[in-house]
């Protein structure tokens, strides 16, 4: 099983600069590529190959001296996703897609990462060295499995450095089997609620973070075009933002074990996300984005530890049905989060009722599909 692994790296300056330096060559040497590929073409009606770019290496490290110190696979790398982008491109082409976007000259600002494959660093304990650039210092949040391809260092907007490991043979997580099923409804009051009654509340933190994003981000639409402040502000939403989004990856990863952990059927609704996502409302565009990446974590863990995750269709009245006798209540507003059913006095919380609908409507819907071959408590 392949895994990427992602970890903050601490520093000192000198290390730090010494990565700036290789981005920035790694992104010359883009351009340079991308412009050699365009002239050739441009003047012999001919593709020059990946291959033959890269045998032009050695050419390029001595006419320009700078280059010496950069691993030569990094440099291999940066003709590798040139022509990688070449390739998509060519791709989106032949599938008729009418804006294929030919690939561009990159500025600076869109060039964030350099890759090692095999060679050129060294993993010693919390510490990553690497040939020439230095020592960062790990924070090692969860420990590297299975066997490491490549190391790619990448700078965020925010300034800060991080590496990914990406490995190979890692190996899988056996999970004691489970019939358990379980159904869970995602909403805006609380992140999710399941069919067996346990909430899950968005951390308070949650609030502090894109409260102060909400600041930094008035900050910056003050700032006038092209200044030094504009600058210092765009880092510092980089920044806020990044926050918010490790914390909420934190909090995802969090969730999605749980559930992958103690249950062997998970229902969830099938939402339309990207149809959601398009709203100002940060908090809310927050929460949608969360539930998008929270599903897709859901099924890799899923998939991972041999569970299964049903999509379950979306249905109209998933919080007005009573999931303890199936009656509507059509008078439930979007307001009322308690409600008793009229028909069997069962008083229900809205969020629980319809998890537990959402897990009745799938359990029924795999009786159909495979036959109540399992029993599912
Ligand atoms: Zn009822």
């Amino acid at each position: 099983m392949r895994k990427t692994y992602k970890y903050r790296l601490l520093g000192n300056k000198t290390t730090f600069n010494r990565a700036d330096e290789w981005l920035l060559l790694c992104h010359r040497l883009y351009n340079i590529a991308l412009e050699q590929r365009i002239y050739i073409y441009r003047y012999n009606r001919k593709t020059i190959s990946c291959y033959a770019q890269s045998k032009q290496l050695p050419e390029l490290k001595e006419a320009f001296p700078e280059y010496q110190s950069v691993g030569s696979q990094v440099l291999l790398d940066v003709i590798q996703r040139l022509d990688r982008a070449y390739k998509a491109f060519f791709r989106r082409v032949k599938n008729g897609n009418g804006k294929a976007g030919f690939p561009r000259f990159k500025s600076m600002d869109r060039y964030h990462s350099f890759t090692l494959t095999q060679a050129g660093w060294k993993l010693n304990g919390k510490h990553l060295i690497i040939r020439n650039v230095g020592r960062f210092k790990l924070r090692l949040s969860r420990p590297i499995e299975g066997n490491i391809k490549t190391v790619t260092i990448r700078r965020e907007t925010s300034g800060n450095w991080y590496v990914c490991f990406s490995c190979d043979k890692v190996p899988e997580r056996k999970l004691v089997p489970s019939v358990k099923a379980v159904g869970i409804d995602v909403g805006i009051k609380s992140f999710c609620v399941d069919s067996d009654g346990h909430r899950e509340f968005n951390p308070a933190y949650f609030r502090h973070a894109e409260n102060h994003l909400r600041v930094c981000q008035r900050v910056l639409c003050r700032r006038i075009k092209n200044s030094n402040g504009r600058k210092d502000a765009r880092i510092l939403v980089a920044k806020a933002h990044e926050k918010v989004s490790n914390q909420r990856n934190d909090f995802l990863h969090k969730v999605a074990n749980h559930y992958v952990t103690n249950y062997g059927v998970i229902y969830i609704e099938d939402l339309n996300i990207s149809g959601m996502v398009k709203n100002n409302h940060l908090a809310k565009s927050i929460n949608d984005a969360s539930w998008g990446k929270f599903f897709k974590l859901l099924n890799y863990k899923a998939e991972e530890a041999a569970r299964k995750v049903v999509k379950v269709p979306r249905f109209e009245p998933t919080s007005k049905t009573c999931s303890a006798c199936g009656a509507i209540n059509q008078e439930l507003s979007l307001a009322d989060r308690q409600w008793v059913c009229k028909s069997c006095c069962t008083s229900h919380d809205r969020d629980y009722n319809a998890a537990k609908n959402i897990r009745g409507v799938g359990q029924t819907l795999q009786e159909q599909t495979y036959g109540t071959g399992q029993s599912v408590s």
